[in-house]
């Protein structure tokens, strides 16, 4: 199966096997590997083998894919480290805190009293608010 890549991509380098990774599993369209700047122990990145920076761009059975192996290794991380929880992320541009432009599934064990920053205090939003943007959103599917 042939992917889109990008010479100067870090993951595209890593699936074509000209940058080392420490890998968990590959697949048909995605690769699993370890962050080599992990948050927690067990951070990982399930990877689409092709070259899609977002979320909006990779073919919907791509990101299935992805999804799939983000769950097999969360599964393994929940087994085998045991953690307090684990949060799946996948970030999308700059704002979103995106480094690498090409799409990945961070799963990100997580143990108590980590310094992990990603939850949010709860604060009931204005419904007439949300109600606007629901319409907006639901004219953009
Ligand atoms: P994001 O900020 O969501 O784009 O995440 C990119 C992730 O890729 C970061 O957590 C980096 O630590 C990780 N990363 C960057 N280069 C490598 C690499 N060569 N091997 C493994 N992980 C990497
Ligand atoms: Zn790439």
């Amino acid at each position: 199966m042939s992917h889109p890549t990008d010479g100067s991509c870090i993951f595209c380098k890593i699936v074509a096997d000209e940058l080392p990774c420490f890998k968990l599993l590959e697949d048909e369209a995605t690769i699993a590997f370890m962050d080599i700047n992990p948050v927690n122990p067990g951070h990982a990145l399930a990877v689409a083998k092709g070259h899609w920076p977002t979320v909006d761009v990779i073919p919907p059975d791509i990101l299935a894919a992805v999804a799939k192996t983000a769950q097999r290794v969360a599964k393994a991380a929940m087994t085998e480290l045991k953690p307090s929880g684990v949060n799946l992320l996948q970030s999308n541009g700059e704002g979103a805190g995106q480094s690498v432009p090409h799409l990945h599934v961070h799963i990100l064990p997580r143990y108590p009293g980590d310094k992990v920053r990603l939850n949010w205090v709860y604060t009931p939003g204005d419904k007439a608010e949300i109600e606007a943007i629901c319409n907006r959103l639901k004219v953009a599917l």
